[in-house]
Formats: C-alpha cells, structure tokens, sequence
C-alpha cells in the first residue's frame, strides 16, 4: 500500500523532500496557503490557512503521517492533527524549538554548554540581564526569529532604548555574545525504532543572519562533542526524522545556538555529498522505512542564492555543480535557490566552489 506522507508547509524544504521521496514510491500532500507553493510540482496540494480545520482535517484524512517543514505552524493546528494521525517529529519538539527559551531550558537540562542566556520581559529586566552579560549582547525574540530577523546586537548602552523600541513589544532574551571561531552545525536523523544516525558537521558562513555557504567538515574536532548533544536531545525527545543542531566554536568549547526540528538549510550539501541525503532520510524516518547511510562520497559545498540566482547556464557550465532552483519570485533577502559542489579531487573542488561563490556574489541582494 502506498504511504502518503502530509507535509505542513509547501516552501522549498518541502518540494525537495517530495522529490526525494517519490522514488521511493512515497505519495506527498502538502498544506500551503500560497498558491504558488514551491512543492506543489512535486506533491498534491491543499491551498489553505495552517489554522484552517477543514483543511487540516483534509490533510488528517488523506495522508498516513504528518510532517512538517518549518517551527511557526501554530500549536493549535498540530494539536488538531495529532489527535487524528501520527505526527512525525511529535508536535512537543516543535513547541520547545518554536520558543528560544524553552530551547535553552531544554540544552541547559541536558547539561549541552550554551551561552548565558536571561528573559527580558521589561524594560528593566534589560537593564538587569545586560549587567549579567557585559556588553556585547544579542537581544532576541523569543518566537517567530529565522534567518537573524528579531534580533538587535548590544554593543554599548546607548543602543538599549532603539534595542527595546525595536523589539519590547514582544516576551525576550538577552544571550551573551560569543565571539566565535566557527558556526557549525550537526544534522542527524532517528526512525521509529530508536536507530540514529549523523552527517558530517557542516562548517557555516552566514552574512546578515543568512546562511551563505555551508561546507561538509571531514575530520571536524567537534564532530563528538556535536553527535553526543545531538543525540541527548533526540533521545530525550523520542524523535523521529531529522534535526538539525546549530553551534558555535569558540576555543575549545562548543556552545549550541538553536536547534531545528526539521531538515536544515546547512544540510543541503547532503543532496550530492552524502549516500543518503537528510530529505531521503527524514522521509524514510517518518514513514517508518529503514534509515540510509549517511557516509560521506567526497567533498562538499553548498552555496545558498539569496535575493536571485545566476543565470543557469553559467552554474551548469561549472563541472560538479548542482543547481536547485526553487521556482521562487526573486526578492531582496529570500532564499531562491542553492547549488551544490562536490567532488573527490580537493584542488579542482576548491576551484569550482570559488567560481560558483562569485556567480553567486555578483547577483545577490
Ligand atoms: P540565530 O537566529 O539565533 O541562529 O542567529 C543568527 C546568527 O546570528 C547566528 O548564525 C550567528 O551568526 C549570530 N548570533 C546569534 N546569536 C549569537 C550570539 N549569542 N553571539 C554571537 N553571534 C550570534
């Protein structure tokens, strides 16, 4: 019997698990108020409000089991699907992740070193938390924050009044500022039956809050320290599918910064770089298949196209380039596609990696 595996949201994390599930003969009905929705090319489509009860019924009543592609799908609405069909991860992992602070709670419980962390529901808890952290500090929301939106950097007093009018109007945290070496992140994947499994560390590069390049690290230092958080925090929550776990390096210290109950844009790579990629993965978790081996088959790169891509014919021209496009409207700050490079040859990798870094470049807005 055919599986058919509802997805919440429609965006490109969507469309790329679809596509990699259909092989394996998996069916994928996504919900999406967009009707330009980039995974519906690979999937039906229920053109709806997250909150809308027929359609979440619709999607209950047609689909095995429910995933989803983003945390700020509201609560409610999961709650409503649970009841009905299996959800895969369970819907307690996106309420912790949907929330900064309970996300820390929950490192902080399962003794995974993070940055000094305070709430700041007032103007004078401000005041109290900066005088905990000293200076720099990042002010965040504590939902609805991605790609470093809902976010101020403190560097001196004087910043606290635009810091609070910008963002008071919602529940905070002050986090201490971590004058990283590195940003890494871990993806791995749990199935149902408890077996887990890990990417290489990715090694991140972001520009505005936006992650720009994301390249697979081989013989990482980390690599340990990074499975063994993972792999408390998929433990502690019984999950099922993929997660993503995003750190800092600093000395010799590996702080987590957020995690992802979701696939992750720094997984992207895995698509061409890993035997089994996180898309392939997260669907044969939720559905209930045997998990891929995640080794790695070379090198790999991934650059994100933020604001347009380049033109297509110039990524392709490059060899051991892959080119996604998400069919997106360009627009200023938006992810609209990512290419990926791998290959076993190190020098020609580097070479190619850098010719597509700058095609990327020259049109990103
Ligand atoms: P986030 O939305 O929390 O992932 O933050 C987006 C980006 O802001 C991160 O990838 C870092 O580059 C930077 N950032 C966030 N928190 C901190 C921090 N506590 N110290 C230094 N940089 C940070």
């Amino acid at each position: 019997m055919t599986t058919t595996i509802g997805i919440v949201g429609g965006g490109q994390l969507a469309r790329m698990l679809a596509l990699a599930g259909i092989p394996l003969g998996l069916r994928f009905v996504i919900l999406d108020p967009a009707p330009d929705a980039g995974a519906a090319v690979a999937s039906e489509h229920i053109c709806q409000a997250y909150d809308d009860l027929v359609a979440l019924n619709e999607l209950a009543e047609r689909c095995d089991v429910i995933t989803y592609e983003f945390e700020n799908i509201p609560a409610s609405a999961m709650a409503h699907l649970a009841a009905k069909v299996p959800v895969h991860p369970a819907p307690e992992a996106l309420a912790i992740s949907r929330d900064r602070l309970t996300e820390k709670n929950l490192f902080r419980e399962l003794g995974i070193e993070l940055p000094p962390y305070f709430t700041v529901d007032s103007r004078a808890d401000l005041e109290a938390a900066v005088a905990k952290t000293g200076l720099p500090a990042v002010l965040k929301t504590r939902t609805l924050g991605y790609d470093g939106k809902g976010q101020f950097v403190l560097r001196a007093h004087a910043n606290l009044d635009t810091a609070w009018k910008t963002l008071g109007s919602v529940p905070l945290i002050l986090e201490g500022f971590v004058p990283f070496d590195r940003e890494i992140s871990i993806v791995a994947a749990r199935s149902i039956g408890g077996e887990i499994c890990y990417w290489l560390i990715s090694e991140n590069s972001h520009q505005g809050g936006i992650l720009r390049l994301a390249r697979s690290q081989p013989d990482d230092p980390f690599t340990r320290q990074a499975q063994g958080y993972v792999k408390r925090i998929l433990e502690r929550l019984q999950y099922v599918g993929v997660m993503a776990l995003e750190l800092f390096c600093v000395g010799d210290r590996l702080l987590a910064n957020e995690m992802a109950p979701r696939v992750h844009n720094s997984g992207h790579w895995t698509i061409e770089g890993a035997e089994t990629s996180q898309f392939e993965n997260h669907v044969r978790a939720v559905a209930g298949l045997p998990l891929g081996s995640t080794a790695s088959v070379g090198h790999a790169a991934m650059v994100n196209f933020i604001g347009a891509a380049p033109i297509p014919s110039e990524v392709l021209e490059l060899t051991d380039v892959h080119l996604h496009d998400y069919g997106k409207t360009p627009r200023a700050g938006r992810k609209v596609g990512h290419a990926t490079v791998h290959g076993v040859d190190a020098v020609r990798f580097e070479a190619q990696l850098a010719r597509l870094r700058v095609l990327a470049d020259a049109v990103a807005c």
